[in-house]
């Protein structure tokens, strides 16, 4: 069987659809007959709520757990905390038990990369794992990095903060060079484009900021509600609303994120990995 691909959906920047982008991805590539497994790497739980886990707190088994058995030693090898959602993926969620593990890392040894520990102990039946990082550079997206083969990282449309970007574009490279010689950046994507700020010239702009050091992929999210209500309507927007514009941009980048790991499994396969 071909090797899972692990993709972090990053950006420091809180808001800028990230879990929406994960919840989408996820259920549009098991739509494409993919074995999916999302992985809630935020403390506040967003992606859990909006996969129908309206409550996070009070779930008794969560990613916090699972990693705090990595560090200890003492995994559970039957993983009560996978659960199944009903458009055919797996996930796990997240509560605030995870910033007591984040806070608890400091004090680890290899503390960058339990959540790799994690990873590399579930992901054997999926073709893809996607981690949904907290809006921030600390510890969590570090590890989330670490365990990674590529990064995708949705930009807002009118939002185009050249530092932030090479602040993120640094971090990356920091763990590439130090952990993870293996990640990659996918590609940025346009996230909440409207009339005003999806003009082509935004778009090419994007292009001439970041083009020359990042991939920036064809797909371009609209702002619309329809997005906005996925995270009540537990369901993702190819059930929500399968013939709109939103649902249609999230296809193409669907079909995006399949080649951009075709093309690193057919490279780790030259290289006989
Ligand atoms: P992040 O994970 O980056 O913080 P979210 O995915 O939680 O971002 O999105 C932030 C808010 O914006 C949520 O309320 C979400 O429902 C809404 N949202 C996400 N994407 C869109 C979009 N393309 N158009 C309109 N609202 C959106
Ligand atoms: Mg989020």
């Amino acid at each position: 069987m071909a090797k899972p691909k692990v993709i972090a959906v990053a950006n420091q920047k809180g808001g800028v659809g990230k879990s929406t982008s994960v919840y989408n991805i996820g259920a549009g590539l098991a739509m494409n007959g993919k074995n999916i497994l999302l992985i809630d790497v935020d403390p506040q739980g967003d992606l859990t709520k909006m996969l129908g886990q309206r409550k996070p707190h009070d779930l008794p088994v969560t990613l916090g757990n699972a990693l705090n058995d990595v560090v200890a030693d003492t995994e559970n090898s039957s993983h009560p905390e996978i659960l199944r959602h009903h458009e055919g993926f797996d996930f796990v969620p997240a509560n605030r038990t995870l910033s007591a593990v984040e806070v608890s890392l400091v004090n680890v040894m290899s503390r960058e990369t339990v959540l790799r520990r994690y990873v590399n102990s579930v992901k054997k039946p999926y073709d893809y794992v996607l981690l949904d990082c907290n809006p921030s550079l600390g510890m969590l997206v570090i590890n989330a990095l670490s365990a990674s083969d590529y990064v995708l990282i949705p930009v807002q449309a009118d939002y185009l903060a050249a530092e932030d970007m090479t602040e993120l574009v640094g971090t990356v490279q920091n763990v590439k060079k130090g952990i993870n010689h293996n990640l990659k950046i996918g590609g940025v994507f346009l996230t909440m484009a409207n009339e005003t700020n999806f003009r082509k010239e935004v778009v090419s702009a994007v292009k001439e900021n970041f083009g020359k050091h990042l991939p920036v992929l064809q797909a371009v999210i609209p702002a619309t509600v329809r997005l906005a209500e996925i995270s009540t309507a537990d369901k993702s927007i190819f059930r929500h609303e399968p013939r709109g514009k939103a649902a249609e941009a999230y296809r193409t980048l669907v079909q995006e994120v399949i080649e951009i790991g075709e093309k690193q499994r057919s490279r780790s396969a030259d290289l006989g990995r």
